[in-house]
Formats: structure tokens, C-alpha cells, sequence
């Protein structure tokens, strides 16, 4: 089974804007592999790369979350393949949060370099506390990969108290922590309740070499680390439409990895993480 865990869709009137700008910030060079960013484009891709499942980690400015979570989620109810992620911000009510599960909702997503509020802001104690009750996995946008620094929201270290003060949340760090092979032994070591996703810095693509470590370019330094890692804690992630899923698929694939191994990072702990019952 292959489930991308990470990527994004929107509405068919934004799309276009949304993903240039993204580009822009990230100096990604615009080629072919950018996704256009629609529930169409990334349902057609994924018929055709064979990707049974995708994890919409949709979020925005806290002034449309809601409505932008109301919109993932009706995606997810017309087309079973996307798995929604719904996003928050300090001071949202724990209630509203408890409803989008209801309704389908299997994690949380922040980013919050470009939410612009700090993870261990006290305002989010309250969503914190509920994922923990209830197992509810929190995805983190993490570290700079694409060699933007945003603001320090986005910094490992930020990010890590929080994981550590809620060991009972499981917790995804995006682009393999930083993007260094150093903070990702790091994070691994101190943080049992994370997984990392492959996303951006570890790609098959060549436009997204220049802006990720070079460390992860070698397929040999890859299986060296996943393995120090452990294979049951990397998932693979595309950031579609910024990366793409069929070139990263491909990749993992080729990987000097045990055929169970590679089923882990392909699919298999992103199904623990979001479908199998507790
Ligand atoms: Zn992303």
C-alpha cells in the first residue's frame, strides 16, 4: 500500500496563485514536477503513480482555518483516497477541534513559520491536552529545507519542547526535521514519539536538489540513515503540488532497502499512524 502523508490541495480559483507564490518564497525553479495543486490534479496523479492514499495537510492564516478545514474535510467526504488533516491556532476551542474529528479528521497540521504563532504558545494547551487523551497525531511543518528562514517558529528546537511535553501525541516532523542529517539523529534520539516525513529533502527530483542537503542526493547515505533511524519511523511525504509524488515513489523504490522496509516508509507507518484502529 503507498500513502503519500503529506500534501496540499486547493480550491480550483486559488490554486494557481497559491502555488506560484509558495514557489516564489522557496525559489523552487517552476518545472514540470510542481503539481497544480488541485483536488483534480493530485487525484489523476495519483491514479497513475498507484498512491492508495494521500494526506491533505491543508492550513492557513488564522482568520480562514476554519473555513479552509470545512473545505478539507468535504474533499476528504467526496473522495475516500485523501485522508484530512485540519489545522488550528492559539485560543481555538478544543470543542470545534473535537467536531472536525467527528466529522473525519484524522491529525492536525500547523505550520507555523507561516501561521506566525510559536507551538508552545499557551493557547494551544487545550489542543494539546485533547490530542493526547485521544492519540491524535500533530504534524509539524519543520526546519529549512528549502533554505528559507521564516522566523524562529519553524526552529528544531522550538518544535521539540513541545513534542517532549506531550509524549502520548504522535507527531510528524515534515522534510526530516531540519533538513541536516544531524537534527534528524538528533530529534530521533531524544523524541521517541516522532516520525519524519521524506518530503523535499530526500526527492527524486532534480529542481529540488539545489535546496535541500546535499547529504540526502546519495542513495547510500540515505539507507544509512533511515536505518539509523529506523525504517518504521520515516513515511514518505511528497508535498505535492511542490514536490512530486511519482518521482519520489520512484526513488524510495530504488533504494537499497528490504522489500518490508521500503513497504514501512512507503505506506506502512502512515497507515498505522492514521488507519488503523487504536
Ligand atoms: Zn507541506
Amino acid at each position: 500500500m503507498i500513502i503519500d502523508g503529506h500534501a496540499h490541495v486547493y480550491n480550483e480559483k486559488n490554486a494557481e496563485k497559491i502555488v506560484s507564490a509558495f514557489t516564489e518564497l522557496h525559489r523552487m525553479e517552476p518545472t514540470a514536477s510542481l503539481g497544480q495543486g488541485t483536488v483534480a490534479d493530485l487525484v489523476g496523479k495519483m491514479k497513475e503513480n498507484g498512491t492508495d492514499y494521500t494526506v491533505l495537510a491543508n492550513f492557513g492564516p488564522s482568520r480562514s482555518v476554519e473555513k479552509i478545514n470545512e473545505w478539507t474535510l468535504s474533499v476528504a467526504e467526496e473522495y475516500p483516497q485523501l485522508i484530512p488533516l485540519v489545522s488550528v491556532f492559539p485560543g481555538i476551542a478544543v470543542d470545534k477541534v473535537a467536531g472536525w474529528v467527528q466529522k473525519g479528521a484524522k491529525g492536525i497540521k500547523m505550520h507555523n513559520g507561516i501561521q506566525g504563532f510559536a507551538a508552545d504558545d499557551p493557547g494551544l494547551e487545550p489542543v494539546y491536552r485533547f490530542c493526547e487523551e485521544n492519540r491524535i497525531p500533530i504534524t509539524f511543518h519543520c526546519g529549512e529545507t528549502s533554505r528559507v528562514h521564516l522566523n524562529e517558529y519553524t526552529e528544531t528546537e522550538r518544535l521539540t519542547e513541545v513534542v517532549k511535553q506531550y509524549p502520548g501525541i504522535p507527531f510528524v516532523m515534515t522534510h526530516l526535521a531540519a533538513g541536516d542529517p544531524e537534527t534528524v539523529f538528533r530529534v530521533a534520539e531524544e523524541c521517541p514519539n516522532v516520525i519524519f516525513d521524506t518530503s523535499i529533502t530526500m526527492t527524486g527530483e532534480r529542481c529540488i536538489y539545489r535546496i535541500h542537503d546535499d547529504f540526502w542526493e546519495s542513495d547510500e547515505n540515505v539507507v544509512d540513515a533511515f536505518r539509523r533511524i529506523g525504517c518504521r519511523r520515516i513515511s514518505f511525504g511528497s508535498d505535492y503540488p511542490f514536490g512530486n509524488p511519482s518521482g519520489d515513489i520512484r526513488r524510495i523504490r530504488r533504494l537499497g532497502l528490504s522489500d518490508s522496509e521500503k513497504e514501512l516508509i512507503l505506506g506502512g507507518n502512515s497507515y498505522r499512524l492514521y488507519m488503523a484502529q487504536p
